[in-house]
């Protein structure tokens, strides 16, 4: 029975049932590109964009650092490195275009220590074999870019890092859309399929085509479809500390060498858009999927599920999950991430006070066999409906390109 017709004893209320050519889940960077993308490709096409919020990007893509990442950190092989330049180039073609806020500050990252250093070249590696502009620079070059900065021997800079601002950004995304006549329905949340039929808290409607962009419940929604049949999302939460500094106080973007074997880079120092610091994120283990913090957005349910499957993790430490929760969970700590933060930069000439922002959660897929995390972005679909798993970060940079290769993925398989 479908969900508006529960309750027993009531005559079931007339139920709006619309047909689009293509219906996309989720009103994020990844579900705004999509229907720009598919307005492109079919000028004709009836095209419908549900977001469960009453406005959009109010999850991971409203909700993070907003850095043009410029594609070294991944290997060749994946759509990560196949996307990032493009996709920081298209990104920041638009926020010119468009007048939006763009900070072009570069980014260095930085040795801790010797030990660090095979991580430096593993990292220049990578970025050369990804066609990534970057250079190895001695630690006096590095502190000829940003005084401050706190390196072993040696450092890597990246020019084409940049930071715009996610707000932005996400509300000229939305404007194009409603412009180029894509139907945008806020507050209206998918619930559940019925056959051929989508069940949404504002009626039924009967998708040609289906996209599944809902960031941290893709799992949920793919798996009404027959897919996700392997993974889960796992909710990873990042807080970040901003700091009360003058804007410019620091001239770029510095990052550690991060452990490549998992998805997360480290505290860094970030740059806004418009200049001010911030530290994080971390990447803390959350209990449910919107678990920004305190109660909120809590679902029993959820914790259980989640609960569960993290102490799985915990007592077997698969992927060294228990080093990484006991490291992240102590980042609660406003005195660990800036004590953390200083190995990177020396501390502002003026005491910085540092006041807790707002934080954003990952929707980071693992591989139950394997017991894995999912290190690219993953996709499963067929000739009615496609979902997108994986879209972590730099899903954000990545946006533009990677939409464009989902639509060409759509077109060519099915
Ligand atoms: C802390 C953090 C920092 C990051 N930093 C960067 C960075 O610096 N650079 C970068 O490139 N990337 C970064 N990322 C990654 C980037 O934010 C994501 O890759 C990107 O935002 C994913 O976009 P999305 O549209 O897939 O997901 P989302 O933005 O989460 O959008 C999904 C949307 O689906 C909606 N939805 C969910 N369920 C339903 C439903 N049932 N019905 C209707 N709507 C629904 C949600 O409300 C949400 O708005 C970061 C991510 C995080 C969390």
């Amino acid at each position: 029975m479908c969900p508006f017709q529960r309750g027993l004893g009531q005559r079931p209320k007339r139920v709006r049932v619309e047909k689009v050519d293509f219906l996309i889940i989720g009103g994020g960077i990844i579900g705004l590109n999509l229907a720009l993308e598919a307005r492109r490709r079919q000028p004709k096409a009836s095209i419908m964009l549900l977001e469960k919020e009453s406005v959009t990007g109010s999850h991971a893509s409203g909700r993070n650092s907003g850095v043009l990442h410029a594609g070294f950190y991944y290997t060749a092989d994946s759509l990560k490195a196949r996307f990032s330049v493009e996709g920081n180039r298209l990104l920041t073609d638009y926020c010119l275009e468009r007048g939006l806020s763009l900070n072009r500050c570069g980014k260095l990252v930085v040795a801790k220590d010797i030990a660090d250093l095979p991580g430096l070249k593993e990292l220049l590696r990578r970025g050369r074999a990804n066609g990534v502009p970057l250079e190895e620079i001695s630690a006096e070059d590095a502190r000829e870019i940003e005084p401050r900065v706190r390196t072993f021997e040696r450092a890597l800079f990246s020019p084409t890092t940049a930071t715009v601002s996610p707000s932005e950004v996400l509300a000229s995304l939305s404007q194009d859309a409603i412009e180029k006549k894509v139907e945008v329905r806020l507050n209206t949340a998918y619930l559940g399929r019925k056959g051929e039929a989508v069940i949404t808290s504002a009626g039924v409607v009967v998708p040609g085509y289906l996209i599944n962009a809902a960031g941290l419940y893709a799992d949920k929604i793919a798996k009404d479809f027959a897919f996700s049949k392997e993974h889960e999302i796992l909710p990873f939460k990042g807080l970040y500390l901003k700091s009360d500094e003058p804007k410019g106080s620091l001239k770029t973007h510095i990052y550690p060498v991060p452990d490549l074997e998992n998805p997360f880079l480290g505290v860094h120092y970030t740059l806004t858009a418009s200049g001010e610091v911030k530290i994080g994120p971390t990447a803390i283990p959350a209990f449910w999927r919107e678990h920004y913090g305190g109660l909120s957005g809590f679902n029993l349910k959820e914790l259980v599920d989640i609960g569960s499957r993290e102490l799985g993790l915990l007592i077997r430490n698969d992927f060294g999950f228990r080093s990484l929760a006991f490291r992240e969970l102590a980042k609660y700590s406003r005195k660990k991430m800036v004590g953390q933060a200083r190995e990177l930069a020396a501390p502002a000439a003026r005491k910085a006070r540092w006041h807790w922002g707002e934080p954003g959660i990952r929707a980071q897929l693992i591989h139950l066999p394997s017991r894995r995390l999912e290190m690219d972005f993953y996709h499963e679909g067929d000739e009615k409906s496609f979902h997108l798993l994986n879209v972590v970060s730099p899903g954000f940079t990545c946006s533009m390109a990677f939409c464009r290769y989902v639509f060409d993925e759509i077109e060519n398989k099915f």
